[in-house]
């Protein structure tokens, strides 16, 4: 089954269960099944699009018309039309996009000088209502597909279903929860607190040691309702941790974690800076490697050996650098962290595509401003991937790491009607993209030009 935003519900339908809340769950999966969810519009619409990306080619159509029928993409044919009952959206002076993709946000999070004192004084509530801002800012900008790759206290578990809902407006969110990580790792919610507040928090809250609590933190996951499993597999940047890449979990407990997530059909997205960790992850058969700063010629090979995505995040990379300058802005430890990971991470972009690695569009929003996503498009052009390879990032092949490439990442016959609009165009010039004018997800519009 593909992992559509509803997932869980899916899942949730596929129980014997036989009280009241199962029937009531039963319906909307079957609604969902059918099409019909509560954000997809039930109006059809031809959208006239001057010119029309396709992302499994990177190139651009002149003349489209696509037409939409209960949120879906009904078929698309060449030249300007409009058939009886449906209502015209004038993109004709514009290029029209499938809708951007980013498999790396923490809507739950927006980094500043504050953010270390909020781990104390801030409830879920604090974090839950933040994210309705940030989930909002991301979809304006033109992305209405993105993955959550760690929050705190399931928030972004429940903004994903009031999404879904309709009752707020953003992206459709694929949320790993909580991230998992080893006593002491990144990720663990405790890292540099004083000895009475640290306790030993263990796998319900994403910290394990062993095999038996590694599966019982992704099987926590799944009860917690997530959609994915995200691991730190070294240390982090932002992390108060001396080390920014030391490994943090073992060959035994990232074997446990592969095998157990597939037993739900989830993914598992690995956070990694260094090298021995990052391995050892890619062996163990993890999807994604995240940010993979030190990554050399043999991890390359290995990557490419077991189809790993490599997911860059260089707005991350160049953001903790630039703060890295800025006193007082960081911890003391957390500074020179920054200061020597974030300069690295552009150059092994640049060497990662070189050599043809699957890569997939990934920001760490959530470290930089929530909203600014398209400037990841600007970096990865200018450290020499074509435009048109980055575009592609951000949809073919963020579809294909989320197992949705029958449901989403291009604008064709049969897949959600999630399209953006931008003016001139983006192969010549990237940062167009920077300035979205137009945005409809599942076939209602959230955004037009004036
Ligand atoms: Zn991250």
């Amino acid at each position: 089954m593909t992992a559509i935003p509803t997932f869980y519900s899916f899942h949730a339908t596929s129980g014997r269960w036989t009280n009241l809340a199962s029937l009531t769950s039963r319906l909307f999966g079957l609604m969902l099944l059918l099409g019909v969810s509560s954000t997809a519009s039930a109006e059809n619409l031809a959208v006239q699009a001057g010119w029309l990306f396709d992302s499994e080619t990177g190139r651009l159509l002149e003349k489209r018309t696509v037409h939409v029928v209960d949120g879906k993409v009904e078929s698309v044919e060449r030249g300007f039309l409009q058939r009886e009952g449906e209502r015209v959206i004038d993109l004709r002076a514009y290029s029209v996009l499938p809708g951007l993709m980013d498999m790396h946000t923490h809507l739950a999070y927006e980094y500043g000088p504050r953010t270390y004192t909020e781990t104390f004084t801030w409830n879920p509530a604090d974090y839950t209502l933040r994210a309705v801002n940030t989930a909002e800012r991301t979809l304006m900008a033109g992305f209405t597909t993105v993955r959550d790759l760690g929050d705190s206290g399931n928030v972004t578990v429940s903004l994903r279903n009031a999404i879904n809902r309709g009752d707020i407006v953003g992206p459709r969110v694929f949320t790993a929860g909580k991230s998992i990580a080893t006593t002491g790792g990144h990720a663990d919610p405790t890292n540099g607190y004083r000895m009475s507040l640290m306790g030993s928090p263990g796998a319900a809250e994403g910290v394990v040691n062993g095999v038996a609590s590694a599966r019982q933190a992704v099987r926590q996951r799944y009860k917690d309702g997530a959609d994915l499993i995200k691991i730190t597999a070294t240390g982090g940047v932002l992390s108060v941790a001396k080390s920014g890449q030391n490994p943090q979990f073992m060959e035994d407990e990232l074997e446990a974690i592969v095998a157990t997530a597939k037993d739900y059909g989830f993914t598992v997205a690995v956070h990694a800076h260094g090298k021995e960790g990052m391995e050892r992850a890619i062996k163990a058969g993890v999807d994604s490697v995240e940010h993979g700063t030190y990554m050399d010629d043999q991890t390359m090979a290995l990557m490419k050996e077991h189809d790993t995505w490599y997911v860059p995040t260089l707005m991350a990379g160049e953001w903790v650098t630039h703060k890295s300058q800025v006193d007082g802005f960081f911890p003391d430890m957390v500074r020179v962290k920054a200061a020597a990971i974030g300069p690295l991470i552009q150059d092994t972009f640049g060497r990662a595509y070189r050599k043809g690695l699957n890569i997939a569009f990934g920001t760490d929003s959530g470290v930089s401003r929530h909203g600014d996503n398209a400037q990841e498009f600007v970096l990865m052009v200018q450290s020499g991937m074509t435009p048109g390879d980055a575009i592609r990032s951000a949809t073919w092949n963020a579809a294909q790491l989320l197992n949705a490439q029958d449901e989403l990442g291009s604008v064709s016959a049969g897949k959600w009607a999630d399209m953006i609009a931008v003016e001139g165009n983006p192969l010549e010039d990237i940062a167009t993209l920077q300035n979205v004018r137009f945005v409809m997800k599942s076939g209602k519009v959230y955004k037009q030009p004036e």
